[in-house]
Protein backbone atom coordinates (compact mmCIF):
# COMPACT_ATOMS: atom_id res chain seq x y z
CA UNK A 1 0.00 0.00 0.00
CA UNK A 2 1.70 3.49 -1.01
CA UNK A 3 0.64 6.42 1.07
CA UNK A 4 1.46 10.16 -0.20
CA UNK A 5 2.16 12.52 2.58
CA UNK A 6 1.01 15.92 1.99
CA UNK A 7 3.20 17.74 4.83
CA UNK A 8 6.53 17.10 3.04
CA UNK A 9 8.37 19.78 5.06
CA UNK A 10 7.98 17.71 7.98
CA UNK A 11 9.04 14.45 6.44
CA UNK A 12 12.18 16.40 5.14
CA UNK A 13 12.80 17.47 8.76
CA UNK A 14 11.72 14.84 11.10
CA UNK A 15 12.47 11.21 8.96
CA UNK A 16 15.43 12.46 7.84
CA UNK A 17 16.76 14.84 10.23
CA UNK A 18 17.73 17.21 7.62
CA UNK A 19 15.96 21.28 7.26
CA UNK A 20 13.43 21.56 4.30
CA UNK A 21 14.94 21.06 0.81
CA UNK A 22 13.14 21.78 -2.07
CA UNK A 23 14.65 18.98 -4.07
CA UNK A 24 13.68 16.28 -1.99
CA UNK A 25 9.69 17.38 -2.24
CA UNK A 26 10.20 15.83 -5.87
CA UNK A 27 12.45 12.71 -4.58
CA UNK A 28 9.99 12.14 -1.70
CA UNK A 29 6.39 12.17 -2.64
CA UNK A 30 5.16 8.51 -1.24
CA UNK A 31 6.28 6.05 1.25
CA UNK A 32 5.77 2.31 1.50
CA UNK A 33 5.22 -0.27 4.54
CA UNK A 34 8.78 -0.41 5.63
CA UNK A 35 8.38 2.86 6.43
CA UNK A 36 5.40 3.62 7.94
CA UNK A 37 6.43 3.18 11.72
CA UNK A 38 8.52 6.67 11.50
CA UNK A 39 5.24 8.39 10.51
CA UNK A 40 3.11 6.58 13.08
CA UNK A 41 5.57 8.42 15.34
CA UNK A 42 5.39 11.50 13.43
CA UNK A 43 1.85 11.07 13.71
CA UNK A 44 1.42 10.91 17.40
CA UNK A 45 3.96 14.03 17.51
CA UNK A 46 1.47 15.99 15.68
CA UNK A 47 3.93 16.82 13.11
CA UNK A 48 2.22 15.29 10.30
CA UNK A 49 -1.25 16.24 9.51
CA UNK A 50 -2.70 14.65 6.37
CA UNK A 51 -1.20 10.84 5.70
CA UNK A 52 -3.30 9.64 2.88
CA UNK A 53 -3.49 6.12 1.79
CA UNK A 54 -3.28 6.41 -2.66
CA UNK A 55 -5.93 4.54 -3.95
CA UNK A 56 -5.99 3.34 -7.39
CA UNK A 57 -7.91 0.49 -7.16
CA UNK A 58 -11.70 0.15 -6.22
CA UNK A 59 -14.02 -2.57 -5.74
CA UNK A 60 -18.33 -2.15 -5.52
CA UNK A 61 -20.28 -4.43 -3.94
CA UNK A 62 -23.76 -4.60 -5.49
CA UNK A 63 -24.38 -3.87 -9.30
CA UNK A 64 -27.71 -1.77 -8.83
CA UNK A 65 -29.20 1.57 -8.55
CA UNK A 66 -26.40 3.01 -6.87
CA UNK A 67 -23.80 0.46 -7.33
CA UNK A 68 -23.58 1.11 -11.24
CA UNK A 69 -23.46 4.63 -10.79
CA UNK A 70 -20.62 4.20 -8.33
CA UNK A 71 -18.88 2.51 -10.49
CA UNK A 72 -19.36 4.89 -13.51
CA UNK A 73 -17.60 7.64 -11.44
CA UNK A 74 -14.60 5.73 -10.22
CA UNK A 75 -14.03 4.01 -13.64
CA UNK A 76 -14.45 7.73 -15.70
CA UNK A 77 -11.87 9.08 -13.07
CA UNK A 78 -9.34 6.48 -14.41
CA UNK A 79 -9.62 4.01 -10.98
CA UNK A 80 -9.54 0.52 -11.69
CA UNK A 81 -13.00 -0.88 -10.87
CA UNK A 82 -13.58 -4.77 -9.81
CA UNK A 83 -17.98 -4.90 -9.78
CA UNK A 84 -19.21 -7.70 -7.94
CA UNK A 85 -22.96 -9.23 -7.40
CA UNK A 86 -24.59 -12.32 -6.96
CA UNK A 87 -26.71 -11.83 -9.99
CA UNK A 88 -25.24 -12.14 -13.28
CA UNK A 89 -27.98 -10.41 -15.18
CA UNK A 90 -27.07 -7.44 -13.20
CA UNK A 91 -23.48 -7.35 -13.33
CA UNK A 92 -24.88 -7.46 -17.09
CA UNK A 93 -27.06 -4.39 -16.72
CA UNK A 94 -25.20 -2.62 -14.85
CA UNK A 95 -21.84 -2.62 -17.53
CA UNK A 96 -25.11 -1.74 -20.22
CA UNK A 97 -25.93 1.39 -18.20
CA UNK A 98 -23.25 2.15 -17.38
CA UNK A 99 -22.37 2.42 -21.81
CA UNK A 100 -25.56 4.27 -21.84
CA UNK A 101 -24.89 6.93 -19.57
CA UNK A 102 -21.73 7.85 -21.20
CA UNK A 103 -23.39 8.07 -24.46
CA UNK A 104 -25.65 10.37 -22.43
CA UNK A 105 -22.73 12.49 -20.87
CA UNK A 106 -20.95 12.54 -24.33
CA UNK A 107 -24.16 13.82 -26.21
CA UNK A 108 -24.14 16.58 -23.39
CA UNK A 109 -20.35 17.43 -24.25
CA UNK A 110 -19.39 16.37 -19.96
CA UNK A 111 -17.75 13.17 -21.92
CA UNK A 112 -15.86 11.76 -24.71
CA UNK A 113 -15.62 9.01 -26.57
CA UNK A 114 -12.08 8.16 -25.76
CA UNK A 115 -13.20 8.71 -21.93
CA UNK A 116 -15.77 6.02 -22.60
CA UNK A 117 -13.45 3.52 -23.84
CA UNK A 118 -11.15 4.02 -21.55
CA UNK A 119 -13.41 3.73 -18.56
CA UNK A 120 -15.09 0.37 -19.81
CA UNK A 121 -11.46 -0.95 -19.96
CA UNK A 122 -10.91 -0.41 -16.25
CA UNK A 123 -14.27 -1.89 -15.81
CA UNK A 124 -14.58 -5.90 -14.62
CA UNK A 125 -17.41 -7.46 -13.20
CA UNK A 126 -17.46 -11.15 -10.85
CA UNK A 127 -20.26 -12.93 -8.91
CA UNK A 128 -17.41 -14.10 -6.57
CA UNK A 129 -16.89 -12.02 -3.96
CA UNK A 130 -13.37 -13.25 -3.14
CA UNK A 131 -12.48 -12.90 -6.46
CA UNK A 132 -13.62 -9.48 -6.84
CA UNK A 133 -12.08 -8.01 -3.88
CA UNK A 134 -8.56 -9.62 -3.73
CA UNK A 135 -6.66 -6.45 -5.23
CA UNK A 136 -8.91 -3.77 -3.87
CA UNK A 137 -7.36 -0.87 -1.69
CA UNK A 138 -11.24 0.55 -1.48
CA UNK A 139 -14.10 -1.06 -1.26
CA UNK A 140 -17.67 0.24 -1.29
CA UNK A 141 -20.53 -2.21 -0.60
CA UNK A 142 -23.70 -0.63 -2.20
CA UNK A 143 -25.78 -4.46 -1.82
CA UNK A 144 -29.70 -4.12 -0.78
CA UNK A 145 -30.32 -2.26 2.28
CA UNK A 146 -30.80 -4.78 4.59
CA UNK A 147 -28.87 -4.99 8.11
CA UNK A 148 -28.23 -8.64 8.07
CA UNK A 149 -26.83 -8.74 4.81
CA UNK A 150 -24.82 -6.09 5.08
CA UNK A 151 -23.01 -8.00 8.76
CA UNK A 152 -22.54 -10.91 6.34
CA UNK A 153 -20.85 -8.99 3.33
CA UNK A 154 -18.60 -7.07 5.62
CA UNK A 155 -17.65 -10.17 7.24
CA UNK A 156 -16.84 -11.35 3.82
CA UNK A 157 -15.30 -8.63 2.93
CA UNK A 158 -12.77 -8.16 5.70
CA UNK A 159 -11.47 -12.17 5.40
CA UNK A 160 -11.47 -11.95 1.85
CA UNK A 161 -9.80 -8.51 0.96
CA UNK A 162 -6.23 -7.51 1.56
CA UNK A 163 -5.79 -6.50 5.58
CA UNK A 164 -5.01 -2.44 4.75
CA UNK A 165 -8.04 -2.32 2.12
CA UNK A 166 -10.40 0.38 3.11
CA UNK A 167 -14.32 -0.75 3.97
CA UNK A 168 -16.71 1.48 2.53
CA UNK A 169 -20.71 1.18 3.07
CA UNK A 170 -23.33 3.29 0.53
CA UNK A 171 -25.81 2.68 3.48
CA UNK A 172 -28.79 5.23 3.44
CA UNK A 173 -29.57 4.41 6.85
CA UNK A 174 -28.12 1.60 8.89
CA UNK A 175 -25.03 2.36 11.63
CA UNK A 176 -21.64 2.48 10.44
CA UNK A 177 -20.39 1.71 13.77
CA UNK A 178 -23.06 -1.73 13.62
CA UNK A 179 -21.18 -2.68 10.49
CA UNK A 180 -17.63 -2.11 11.47
CA UNK A 181 -18.32 -4.53 14.18
CA UNK A 182 -18.26 -7.25 12.13
CA UNK A 183 -15.31 -6.92 10.81
CA UNK A 184 -11.67 -6.93 12.78
CA UNK A 185 -11.00 -3.41 11.06
CA UNK A 186 -13.21 -1.10 12.63
CA UNK A 187 -10.73 1.85 12.40
CA UNK A 188 -11.19 1.33 8.59
CA UNK A 189 -14.33 0.86 7.89
CA UNK A 190 -16.27 3.96 6.58
CA UNK A 191 -19.81 5.35 5.41
CA UNK A 192 -19.69 6.63 1.67
CA UNK A 193 -23.08 7.70 1.20
CA UNK A 194 -23.28 8.75 -2.55
CA UNK A 195 -26.57 10.31 -3.60
CA UNK A 196 -28.90 8.82 -6.67
CA UNK A 197 -28.15 9.41 -9.76
CA UNK A 198 -24.70 9.26 -8.61
CA UNK A 199 -22.80 10.06 -11.72
CA UNK A 200 -25.25 13.66 -11.69
CA UNK A 201 -25.19 14.04 -7.47
CA UNK A 202 -22.10 16.35 -6.58
CA UNK A 203 -22.92 15.45 -2.54
CA UNK A 204 -20.82 12.18 -0.57
CA UNK A 205 -22.05 12.56 2.77
CA UNK A 206 -19.12 10.33 4.56
CA UNK A 207 -19.93 8.86 7.67
CA UNK A 208 -17.37 8.36 10.56
CA UNK A 209 -18.35 5.71 13.13
CA UNK A 210 -17.37 5.56 16.00
CA UNK A 211 -13.92 4.03 15.41
CA UNK A 212 -12.92 5.38 12.09
CA UNK A 213 -9.76 6.84 12.30
CA UNK A 214 -8.69 10.25 11.03
CA UNK A 215 -6.04 8.65 8.45
CA UNK A 216 -9.10 6.96 6.76
CA UNK A 217 -11.57 9.94 6.86
CA UNK A 218 -9.33 12.41 5.67
CA UNK A 219 -8.40 9.66 2.33
CA UNK A 220 -11.83 9.47 1.38
CA UNK A 221 -12.46 13.12 1.76
CA UNK A 222 -9.57 13.16 -0.74
CA UNK A 223 -10.91 10.52 -3.12
CA UNK A 224 -14.55 11.91 -3.62
CA UNK A 225 -12.99 15.40 -4.49
CA UNK A 226 -11.07 13.71 -7.06
CA UNK A 227 -14.48 12.05 -8.09
CA UNK A 228 -15.51 15.71 -8.95
CA UNK A 229 -17.98 15.19 -5.65
CA UNK A 230 -18.41 17.44 -2.54
CA UNK A 231 -17.83 15.89 0.70
CA UNK A 232 -19.71 16.57 3.48
CA UNK A 233 -17.89 14.68 7.03
CA UNK A 234 -20.73 13.64 9.48
CA UNK A 235 -20.69 11.51 12.87
CA UNK A 236 -22.52 7.85 13.35
CA UNK A 237 -26.03 8.71 14.41
CA UNK A 238 -29.33 7.20 13.10
CA UNK A 239 -30.16 8.80 9.55
CA UNK A 240 -27.02 10.54 9.45
CA UNK A 241 -27.82 13.93 8.23
CA UNK A 242 -29.20 13.72 4.52
CA UNK A 243 -31.85 11.17 6.13
CA UNK A 244 -32.49 12.65 9.54
CA UNK A 245 -33.64 15.51 7.94
CA UNK A 246 -35.37 14.62 4.86
CA UNK A 247 -37.53 11.64 6.24
CA UNK A 248 -39.32 13.62 8.58
CA UNK A 249 -40.07 16.48 5.42
CA UNK A 250 -41.08 13.66 3.64
CA UNK A 251 -42.91 11.57 6.51
CA UNK A 252 -45.09 15.32 7.33
CA UNK A 253 -45.84 15.80 3.51
CA UNK A 254 -47.66 12.29 4.01
CA UNK A 255 -49.34 12.91 6.96
CA UNK A 256 -50.58 16.30 5.81
CA UNK A 257 -52.09 14.25 2.85
CA UNK A 258 -53.49 12.04 5.19
CA UNK A 259 -55.09 14.05 7.36
CA UNK A 260 -56.64 15.99 4.42
CA UNK A 261 -54.66 19.24 5.03
CA UNK A 262 -53.87 19.26 0.81
CA UNK A 263 -53.78 17.43 -2.01
CA UNK A 264 -50.43 15.49 -3.57
CA UNK A 265 -50.26 18.57 -6.06
CA UNK A 266 -50.82 21.14 -3.55
CA UNK A 267 -48.10 20.19 -1.08
CA UNK A 268 -45.48 19.34 -3.60
CA UNK A 269 -46.50 22.98 -5.46
CA UNK A 270 -46.35 24.53 -2.07
CA UNK A 271 -42.79 23.25 -1.58
CA UNK A 272 -41.40 23.63 -5.09
CA UNK A 273 -42.83 27.13 -5.52
CA UNK A 274 -42.47 27.99 -1.83
CA UNK A 275 -39.32 26.67 -0.54
CA UNK A 276 -37.45 26.60 -3.83
CA UNK A 277 -36.86 22.61 -3.69
CA UNK A 278 -36.52 21.24 -6.99
CA UNK A 279 -38.79 18.18 -6.54
CA UNK A 280 -42.36 18.07 -3.88
CA UNK A 281 -41.84 15.40 -0.83
CA UNK A 282 -44.70 13.25 -2.15
CA UNK A 283 -42.65 12.87 -5.70
CA UNK A 284 -39.50 12.61 -4.09
CA UNK A 285 -40.47 9.78 -2.03
CA UNK A 286 -42.11 8.20 -4.97
CA UNK A 287 -38.77 8.47 -6.37
CA UNK A 288 -36.83 6.92 -3.36
CA UNK A 289 -39.23 4.37 -3.06
CA UNK A 290 -41.90 4.50 -0.21
CA UNK A 291 -40.28 0.96 1.04
CA UNK A 292 -36.84 2.61 1.51
CA UNK A 293 -38.64 5.75 2.93
CA UNK A 294 -40.62 3.78 5.44
CA UNK A 295 -37.64 1.29 6.45
CA UNK A 296 -35.46 4.53 7.11
CA UNK A 297 -38.66 6.03 9.40
CA UNK A 298 -38.20 2.88 11.58
CA UNK A 299 -34.32 3.11 11.50
CA UNK A 300 -34.91 6.95 12.83
CA UNK A 301 -37.70 5.88 15.09
CA UNK A 302 -36.42 2.70 16.61
CA UNK A 303 -32.61 4.45 16.93
CA UNK A 304 -33.94 7.57 18.72
CA UNK A 305 -36.77 5.89 20.52
CA UNK A 306 -38.58 9.28 19.49
CA UNK A 307 -42.31 8.76 18.14
CA UNK A 308 -41.85 11.90 16.24
CA UNK A 309 -39.64 9.79 13.53
CA UNK A 310 -42.83 6.53 13.45
CA UNK A 311 -44.37 6.05 9.89
CA UNK A 312 -47.27 7.81 8.80
CA UNK A 313 -50.28 5.01 8.91
CA UNK A 314 -50.60 5.84 5.25
CA UNK A 315 -46.87 5.56 4.29
CA UNK A 316 -47.64 2.20 5.73
CA UNK A 317 -50.58 0.80 3.97
CA UNK A 318 -49.03 1.77 1.04
CA UNK A 319 -46.11 0.02 0.89
CA UNK A 320 -48.21 -2.94 2.48
CA UNK A 321 -50.27 -2.88 -0.39
CA UNK A 322 -46.97 -2.77 -2.67
CA UNK A 323 -47.60 0.62 -3.69
CA UNK A 324 -43.87 1.68 -3.69
CA UNK A 325 -43.92 4.71 -6.17
CA UNK A 326 -41.92 5.01 -9.46
CA UNK A 327 -40.30 1.60 -9.08
CA UNK A 328 -43.88 -0.42 -8.99
CA UNK A 329 -45.61 2.22 -11.56
CA UNK A 330 -47.72 3.48 -8.75
CA UNK A 331 -47.50 5.90 -5.68
CA UNK A 332 -48.27 9.16 -5.02
CA UNK A 333 -48.06 9.86 -8.49
CA UNK A 334 -49.04 7.18 -11.26
CA UNK A 335 -45.62 6.16 -13.96
CA UNK A 336 -46.16 4.82 -17.38
CA UNK A 337 -42.89 3.96 -19.33
CA UNK A 338 -41.86 6.63 -21.78
CA UNK A 339 -44.08 9.48 -20.67
CA UNK A 340 -42.51 12.03 -18.27
CA UNK A 341 -46.59 13.71 -17.76
CA UNK A 342 -46.66 14.26 -13.54
CA UNK A 343 -50.36 12.44 -13.15
CA UNK A 344 -51.49 12.11 -9.72
CA UNK A 345 -52.73 8.73 -8.64
CA UNK A 346 -55.96 8.27 -8.82
CA UNK A 347 -56.30 6.88 -5.50
CA UNK A 348 -55.49 10.58 -4.42
CA UNK A 349 -57.87 12.44 -6.98
P1 LIG B 1 -30.68 -2.07 -5.68
O1 LIG B 1 -31.76 -2.95 -5.21
O2 LIG B 1 -30.86 -1.30 -6.96
O3 LIG B 1 -29.31 -2.93 -5.84
C1 LIG B 1 -28.84 -3.80 -4.86
C2 LIG B 1 -27.96 -4.83 -5.52
O4 LIG B 1 -27.34 -5.61 -4.49
C3 LIG B 1 -28.72 -5.81 -6.41
O5 LIG B 1 -28.15 -5.82 -7.70
C4 LIG B 1 -28.53 -7.17 -5.71
O6 LIG B 1 -28.43 -8.26 -6.62
C5 LIG B 1 -27.21 -6.92 -4.99
N1 LIG B 1 -26.93 -7.85 -3.91
C6 LIG B 1 -27.79 -8.37 -3.00
N2 LIG B 1 -27.14 -9.22 -2.17
C7 LIG B 1 -25.83 -9.22 -2.56
C8 LIG B 1 -24.66 -9.88 -2.11
N3 LIG B 1 -24.69 -10.75 -1.08
N4 LIG B 1 -23.50 -9.66 -2.75
C9 LIG B 1 -23.45 -8.81 -3.82
N5 LIG B 1 -24.53 -8.16 -4.29
C10 LIG B 1 -25.70 -8.36 -3.66
O7 LIG B 1 -30.35 -1.10 -4.48
P2 LIG B 1 -29.76 0.40 -4.54
O8 LIG B 1 -30.87 1.36 -4.65
O9 LIG B 1 -28.62 0.43 -5.51
O10 LIG B 1 -29.20 0.55 -3.05
C11 LIG B 1 -27.96 0.01 -2.67
C12 LIG B 1 -27.50 0.67 -1.38
O11 LIG B 1 -27.39 2.09 -1.60
C13 LIG B 1 -28.48 0.51 -0.21
O12 LIG B 1 -27.73 0.38 0.96
C14 LIG B 1 -29.27 1.82 -0.22
O13 LIG B 1 -29.77 2.15 1.04
C15 LIG B 1 -28.19 2.80 -0.64
N6 LIG B 1 -28.65 4.04 -1.27
C16 LIG B 1 -29.65 4.03 -2.19
C17 LIG B 1 -30.06 5.23 -2.81
C18 LIG B 1 -31.13 5.24 -3.86
O14 LIG B 1 -31.65 6.33 -4.16
N7 LIG B 1 -31.46 4.11 -4.44
C19 LIG B 1 -29.43 6.43 -2.46
C20 LIG B 1 -28.38 6.41 -1.52
C21 LIG B 1 -28.00 5.20 -0.93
Amino acid sequence: MIYSIEDYDCYAAFVNRESWNPSKFRMLPTIDDSRRASFHFLHLGQRIIRIIMKITAVSVIGAGTMGNGIAHVFAQNGFKVSIIDVSLAQLDKAVANISKNFDRQIAKGTATEEQKKTALANISVSSNIGEGVKDAELIVEAATENVELKLSIFEQMDKLSPKEAILATNTSSISITKIAAATGRAGKVIGMHFMNPVPVMKLVEIINGYATTKEVTETIVELSKQLGKIPCVVNDYPGFIANRILMPMINEAIYSLYEGVAGVQEIDTVMKLGMAHPMGPLQLADFIGLDVCHSILNVLHDGFGNPKYAPCPLLVNMVTAGRLGAKSGEGFYTYVAGSKELVVSDRFK
